[in-house]
């Protein structure tokens, strides 16, 4: 199918695009790599009287690091986070991440802003946002405001954003000292949205004792979820093989995905648990594993 009729708009500034966005509210669009809204379009499953292009807006690509805040901006694509040296290095599950969303050649198009306003619960950049609970900054033609990542997404594909508002950039924190992270998903076939996704970062103390732990999920509810009140009883043991255990079928027992012909929720929770594990397992690996990379040839 084509898209229905729309009146495409090609923003050359910031406050060009806010204006445009003002003016048109819920009857527009902005677009960015267009992965999800070009799809959305074919199918008529949005019909936008008028489409705000942002792609001339470079200083929306960008990724600089402001005290322990690694600011990304919202126009910023996957093949970028995923093969940044300074995203990298700051904030490597965010690379991570990014490296393992659909294709090369979405990667290539693709864009981090896009990714959280769209808002499909078994996508990366949602997930890692929620796990990190990064800070979404957004813009009007009225104003300035910043919203936890945690309160953006409200439901499957549906955010806090206002309809004359968008996103500009997003602050993840930097990864601390003495920190690991881990990454897992699991999808039928390469490159297809995962079934579930599991996400953390973790922490040590001195005497090798959990001293902080984040974990979060995709595919298992309408929004990502982080677990924080599940780990809370988890601090302060070691984390051998028995805690990762203990963790992971904590965390299967705490989400309640729906039932779907397709997949049983057994066995969405069966994975949960098991990819809790390995990226726990990840998480305490030595510094290096698990860093990112990008296959140049799918
Ligand atoms: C075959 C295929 C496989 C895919 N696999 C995955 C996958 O495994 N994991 C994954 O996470 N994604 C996957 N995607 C989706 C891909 O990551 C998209 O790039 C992403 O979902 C949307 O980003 P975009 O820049 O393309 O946004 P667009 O498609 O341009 O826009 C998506 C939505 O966000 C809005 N929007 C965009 N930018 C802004 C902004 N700055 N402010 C406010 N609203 C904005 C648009 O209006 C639209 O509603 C896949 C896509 C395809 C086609």
């Amino acid at each position: 199918m084509k898209p229905a009729a729309f009146d495409y708009h090609r923003a050359q500034t910031i406050p060009e695009a806010l204006e445009l966005i003002a003016r048109f509210g819920g009857e527009a669009k902005v677009l960015a790599g267009g992965q999800s809204l070009g799809p959305m379009l074919n199918l008529r499953l949005a019909r936008p009287a008028h489409l705000i292009d942002l792609n001339d807006l470079v200083e929306l690509d960008s990724v600089r690091r402001a005290g322990d805040l690694l600011v990304v901006g919202a126009l910023t694509r996957h093949h970028r986070v995923a093969t940044d040296p300074e995203i990298a290095a700051a904030c490597p599950i965010l690379a991570a991440a990014a490296s393992t969303i659909g294709h090369y050649a979405i990667r290539q198009r693709g864009t981090l802003g896009g990714s959280l306003c769209h808002a499909d619960p078994a996508a990366q950049m949602p997930l890692i946002a929620t796990l990190l609970d990064a800070e979404i900054r957004v813009e009007s033609a009225a104003g300035r405001r910043s919203l936890r990542a945690r309160d953006f997404f409200a439901a499957s594909l549906v955010t806090a954003l206002a309809p004359d508002e968008m996103v500009t950039s997003v602050a993840f924190p930097v990864a601390g000292p003495r920190s690991g992270w881990g990454f897992e998903l699991f999808s039928r076939r390469h490159g297809d949205f995962a079934l579930v996704s599991v996400a953390t970062t973790l922490a040590l103390a001195p005497d090798g004792t959990v001293a902080s732990l984040r974990l979060a999920l995709g595919g298992v509810a309408p929004t990502p979820l982080a677990m924080d009140a599940t780990l809370a009883g988890h601090l302060g043991a070691p984390p051998d093989a028995a805690w990762r255990a203990r963790v992971a079928a904590d965390v299967a027992a705490a989400i309640a995905p729906d039932e779907d012909p397709r997949i049983p929720a057994l066995y969405r929770e069966e994975l949960a648990a098991s990819l809790t594990a390995r990226a726990l397992a990840a998480a305490l690996a030595p510094a290096g594993e698990g860093l990112p990379h990008e296959p140049d040839h799918e």
